[in-house]
């Protein structure tokens, strides 16, 4: 099966062959490092253009840090939550010798949770087997604790401007774009690398890729690109065929399935609350949480799981989207029994100090406002 269309063969066939489409590829990446030039976002783990050329080079633990960071989240949601864990960490020695609890901590609300106990792991690996000094080449990178395919090639590219190929969201859809390619997400992966190689210079890489990422995001948007502003208008397949939006090719998605639940809040004399450090292994690992019953699409017998014998109240309930499923949670409240005593995995929190994920802040909220709190 034909994936992509003859226009955009005739580029991807022709780019590095020849000497004449070799200057073709070198076009590409000349017009898109003079637009990151001129048009670079700010960002705070980023050495722009102009600090660059003064002289300035990226710290691979800002980048590193940054990376993991933005897997999966927005880059408004982590600037100022990324200044903050380097303002608390400033170095990798820092973050090796931190407590795990308070990483987690400061991770809370960011969501995909295995990150921050990743980042926690790979930090040890780096300041005890590695010297404290990032690893300059992908495969030695991506042996680190959760850093896999991408985040390996985009350290390697932005920290160390080794001439790593970095696909992330906004570079997979302007190279499905560049080069018209038809096939469907997730089978086209292995073509959109392979044609991003292709374009891809062996000078200032870091800012190569950065260039994309920062096109795909203000340029090449997913509903409405600017194609008339964009700097490689003339090498586009997908604008020349007049067809942007169709590319790239993704299957419609599945509607997610549904899930209940019932958290508690036990609250004590004092006013703070019982919570309990969810097992590591699961969603939301290692985080706290309000206590209460597994996550299922049947209804099961809530009361079984409340974390003491008192008079529950239920206030309502929180729903929140994951990616998998979406999750409706009944809140209960309850005052504490007198000699009630709590597992190892539980504490007393006073509410306003604790952490939480998002949905466990929402269920928390609920019970807070139902107290006039
Ligand atoms: Fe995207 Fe249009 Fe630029 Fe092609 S010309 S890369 S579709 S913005």
């Amino acid at each position: 099966m034909a994936y992509e269309t003859r226009d955009a063969k005739n580029i991807s066939q022709t780019l590095g062959k020849t000497p004449r489409l070799q200057a073709s590829r070198a076009k590409i990446s000349q017009a898109l490092l003079r637009w990151y030039d001129a048009n670079a976002r700010t960002l705070p783990w980023r050495v722009g253009p102009h600090q660059s050329k003064a002289g300035y080079k990226p710290d691979p633990y800002a980048v590193w840090l940054s990376e993991i960071m933005l897997q999966q989240t927005t880059v408004a949601s982590v600037a100022p939550r990324f200044l903050k864990f380097l303002e608390r960490w400033p170095d990798i020695a820092a973050m090796a010798a931190a407590p795990l609890d308070d990483v987690l901590g400061e991770w809370a609300g960011l969501g995909y949770y295995a990150r921050a106990r990743n980042l926690h792991k790979c930090a040890g690996v780096v300041a005890e087997q590695h010297g404290g000094v990032f690893p300059c080449t992908e495969d030695i990178l991506k042996t680190l604790p959760g850093v896999g395919d991408y985040t390996g090639a985009a350290i390697a590219a932005i920290a160390f401007g080794r001439p790593a190929v970095v696909v992330d969201g906004n570079i997979e859809r302007v190279v499905a774009r560049l080069f018209a390619i038809d096939e469907p997400l997730p089978g086209a992966k292995a073509l959109i690398k392979q044609r991003a190689g292709a374009i891809w210079p062996q000078r200032r890489s870091g800012d190569f890729a950065q260039g994309l990422m920062d096109l795909g995001a203000g340029v090449c948007k997913p509903k409405a690109p600017s194609c008339p502003a964009c700097p490689l208008v003339e090498h586009c397949a997908a604008s020349r065929l007049g067809r942007a939006q169709d590319f790239p090719n993704k299957p419609a998605k599945k509607p997610k399935p549904s899930r209940k639940g019932a958290v508690f809040a036990l609250v004590d004399a004092k006013g703070e609350v019982l919570f309990e450090r969810r097992p590591e292994k699961g969603l939301l690992g290692g985080m706290l949480g309000l206590p209460g019953n597994p996550w299922t699409d049947k209804s099961n017998k809530a009361m079984a799981h409340a974390p003491a014998a008192t008079k529950w109240r239920r206030i309502g309930e929180v729903t929140h989207v994951f990616t998998h499923f979406h999750l409706t949670l009944d809140v209960y409240i309850g005052i504490s029994p007198k000699g009630f005593r709590r597992t190892r995995e539980q504490q007393w929190v006073v509410p306003k100090q604790a952490r939480l994920p998002t949905v466990m802040k929402k269920a928390l909220d609920l019970a807070l406002k139902e107290r006039g709190e």
